[in-house]
């Protein structure tokens, strides 16, 4: 009796496994739509660099792909020097000669070894059971046991980071300490920055160094398609994270499962992702936080996620993980040319000022491309040369082609908008405190920013936000003065808004205007004080006013504008110190 079931199960396996490979062949084979291309076309296409890919194969017809993902097919010149033709032109070749069937048979075996599996579990287990058994396990990447471990030294640059991560070390390996002092355990920490920051690599460095298990998944495996099953993979992580006892969750991608909601009615909202939200939250508030386990969320926008997973026991430190400045690309530059045969003459303090705006991820990108094309060229060190075509390579693989150009020319638009903020700071009153002035742009604001923090005083005075407004004006006027009336940027729209809702407030609340007079014109108008057009006649006469004199301020003190944005230009930071020094000179120099 039971060999027969066996057999059956046996016989049922192999089926479903053909069919499934003929399918896995059929679709593969079907996605690709090959644009034919004449030889000069492709040679042509070869030489202003849209060939990402060539297949070499004995066939009538070679095929690849572009730049841009799409398949090609041309004639085969099988010629001698031809490959090393597309290898100089910095297009990567692969061998292909004709193992589809190879290809096709792998997958066979693949799809026979995947149901085998499932015949074992559901052999061992309960049907229901071995279900969910299994979705945990292929979500599951369970790097605890792995050789290369990764810690804080595997980071460069994030500094700040790393100190707040370090702590939670401690946290993780002994618990019992802080439990005694009754210092309650953060259960959750949020990294939100933009992609390629080095999150993913912080959160495995926090299990490195706590020298715990590492289970990681991504937000969006959860969204599925049944009902109910993101919820409970949600629970058979936790689960299985339990079981390991101390270890680090890290969750990717988190705001995909936990996108604000929509407030109201029931039945706007995504039903599926809303109960897989709600697992998440209840298995966090679970957990006593005294057992060494810590969740990492992942995220490129803060801004997107439901406030229930930033509060107090859920993901309670939020820590911004941003692109690295000049000093960090260096730091990062050098790691990842540690094990690598870098040439003497390669000066990467110089690359790490060529590649502003570019991520770890990317930095990292453009280490391996130079080795690649060194490799190709059989040389035995990486040089200059190969770092500038790979920068090329690297730049190229993103989006516009000459982004490289654009972007210096955005650094310097921003350097100045910046110190515009800065000085204008500054020379409205002394007082004023500007903690930090940056062109590298943060998650939080579009471009660079500065931050004024205004002293602390009880009441706001008239002037306090006259100035504030000019303040915020200061970036577009630096722009204006600089590089003129046309080309002003749409980097000010923030600091409009700004200007706009403090000129408003102060004539349609604070009395503060003496055309307009000591009303109230919300209480008058119903809250809509701003479709009133004597009020907004006001406000735009008002900004106007401090916008002539922001320029005419900045226009004054060019020579220090100047100074600024060349020293931003230089460091991409500057600090407070740093500010008052530059602006101080100027007075000794008078
Ligand atoms: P994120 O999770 O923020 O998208 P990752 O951690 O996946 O970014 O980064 C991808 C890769 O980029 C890393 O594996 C690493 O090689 C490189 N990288 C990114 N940031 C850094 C950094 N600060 N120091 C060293 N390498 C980095
Ligand atoms: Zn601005």
């Amino acid at each position: 009796m039971k060999l027969t079931k066996k057999k059956k199960i046996l016989a049922i396996v192999i089926l479903i496994a053909i069919i499934t490979s003929l399918g896995i062949h059929f679709t593969l084979n079907n996605k690709k739509e090959y644009t034919d291309y004449s030889y000069t076309e492709f040679l042509d296409k070869v030489d202003i660099g849209e060939i990402n890919k060539v297949f070499l194969s004995d066939n009538e017809k070679i095929t690849g792909t572009l730049k841009n993902g799409k398949y090609f097919k041309t004639d085969n010149p099988r010629t001698e020097g031809f490959k090393e033709k597309l290898l100089m032109s910095g297009v990567t070749v692969e061998e292909n000669s004709g193992n589809t069937s190879i290809k096709d048979i792998g997958t066979f075996i693949f799809v026979i070894l995947g149901f085998a599996g499932i015949a074992y579990f559901l052999n061992k287990n309960s049907p229901k059971q071995a279900e969910k058994e299994i979705t945990k396990m292929s979500n599951i990447d369970d790097d605890g046991n792995n050789s290369s471990v990764i810690t804080f030294d595997d980071v460069a640059g994030n500094e700040e980071v790393k100190e707040s991560l370090k702590e939670m070390v401690d946290f993780i390996k002994k618990p019992e300490k802080y439990e005694k002092y009754g210092a309650r355990m953060p259960r959750g920490v949020m990294l939100y920055g933009p992609p390629g920051t080095g999150k993913t690599l912080l959160a495995k460095a926090l299990a490195g160094e706590a020298k715990v298990p590492f289970f990681a998944v991504t937000g969006s495996d959860f969204i599925q398609v049944y009902a109910g099953l993101g919820a409970s993979r949600i629970r058979s992580l936790f689960k299985k994270a339990r079981e390991s006892e101390k270890c680090v969750i890290f969750i990717d991608e988190i705001d995909a499962l936990g996108k604000k909601r929509r407030g109201g009615a029931s039945g706007s909202g995504n039903d599926e992702s809303d109960r897989t939200l709600n697992a998440l939250l209840t298995e966090m508030s679970g957990f006593k936080g005294s057992e060494g386990i810590v969740v990492v969320g992942a995220t490129n926008r803060i801004d997107t996620l439901d406030e229930a997973l930033l509060r107090p026991g859920r993901f309670d430190r939020q820590i911004e993980v941003g692109l690295p400045d000049v000093n960090a690309r260096h730091k990062i530059l050098k790691l990842h040319s540690r094990n690598k045969p870098v040439s003497k003459d390669v000066d990467l303090g110089k690359v790490a000022y060529q590649t502003v705006y570019f991520s770890g991820a990317k930095l990292e990108n453009l280490m391996n491309e130079s080795a690649m094309i060194a490799a190709k060229r059989n040389e035995e060190k990486i040089t200059m040369i190969h770092i500038d075509k790979a920068y090329y390579t690297v730049v190229a693989g993103e989006e516009k082609k000459d982004r490289s150009a654009i972007s210096l020319s955005d650094k310097k638009i921003t350097a100045y908008h910046e110190s515009g903020h800065a000085l204008v700071t500054k020379l409205v009153s002394p007082e004023n405190r500007v903690t930090k002035v940056t062109i590298i742009p943060s998650t939080k604001g579009a471009g660079g920013f500065s931050m004024n923090l205004p002293p602390d005083k009880m009441y706001r005075t008239k002037r306090d936000i006259m100035n504030n407004i000019m303040i915020a004006l200061g970036g577009r006027a630096a722009e204006e003065i600089i590089f003129g009336k046309d080309m002003i940027t749409t980097g000010a729209s923030n600091d409009i808004e700004k200007a706009t809702d403090m000129a408003l407030t102060m004539i349609s609340r604070l009395g503060m205007d003496s055309e307009s007079g000591l009303v109230n014109y919300d209480v008058l108008l119903g809250h809509n004080s701003g479709t009133n057009a004597h009020v907004q006649g006001r406000v735009k006469s008002l900004i106007d006013d401090q916008y002539k004199k922001t320029r005419k301020l900045l226009e004054e003190n060019r020579d220090l504008l100047d100074k600024i944005t060349n020293r931003l230009l230089e460091t991409e930071n500057i600090n407070e110190d740093e500010l008052n020094e530059i602006i101080e000179n100027k007075e000794t120099l008078n």
